[in-house]
């Protein structure tokens, strides 16, 4: 398995582009399906996005 995996839905670099992003530190992958919930609903997917950067 990639390490280049959406850190929400686990699509990989191989099904879909993903883009790499820096959070806290570390990095993330976020497909773009997944990257408008990270625009306009960064509350929901808050608890996420800290267990992808643990
Ligand atoms: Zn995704």
């Amino acid at each position: 398995m990639t390490d280049k995996t959406c850190y929400n839905c686990n699509v990989t670099e191989n099904d879909k582009p993903v883009l790499n992003m820096h959070y806290m530190g570390k990095e993330i992958y976020v497909c773009p399906q997944c990257l408008p919930n990270l625009i306009h609903k960064p509350e929901v997917i808050q608890e996420t996005l800290l267990n992808a950067v643990k």
